[in-house]
């Protein structure tokens, strides 16, 4: 017997089937005999294991590997927990306080962090407030 991890491509579910052998996955696979269970689709396939798993926060640098992979995420551990212990975290309001910043001069204010849209960075681009763009990891796997 042999565990894959399967992924829908419709709606993106994960989940673990056995087989008897990888032939066994190739043939179910060719009488489309893979189904979704939760949601029926047939586009059903072998998920890629890790390392693209991992990479799911570099979003086209696929070909990236694993070590470069640890050791990037190793500095932007350092420099999340250094946004975190000097930033304001605002979440979605981070266009909102950006300007209120900008414009409000609030000397005093921290520097913040959140989520914004592309939309909304070149939005505040076109006004002349600068902002940094930071791959995120979350610290879900520690
Ligand atoms: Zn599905």
């Amino acid at each position: 017997m042999i565990k894959y991890k399967l992924i829908c491509k419709n709606c993106d579910l994960k989940f673990d089937s056995w087989f008897a052998s990888s032939n066994d996955y190739e043939k179910l696979k060719g009488k489309k005999l893979l189904t979704c269970h939760n949601c029926n689709s047939k586009k059903v396939e072998k998920a890629i294991m890790s390392p693209q798993l991992i990479n799911v926060e570099f979003k086209g640098h696929n070909k990236i590997n694993k070590d470069k992979y640890l050791k990037v995420k190793t500095t932007l551990k350092h420099y999340q927990k250094f946004i975190k212990d000097n930033f304001k975290y605002v979440g979605d309001n981070f266009a909102y306080e950006a300007r209120s910043i900008h414009y409000k001069s609030k000397k005093k204010s921290k520097g913040i962090y959140g989520h914004a849209s592309k939309q909304d960075l070149k939005e505040l681009k076109d006004e002349g407030i600068d902002t940094q763009i930071i791959p995120w990891i979350e610290d879900k796997d520690n």
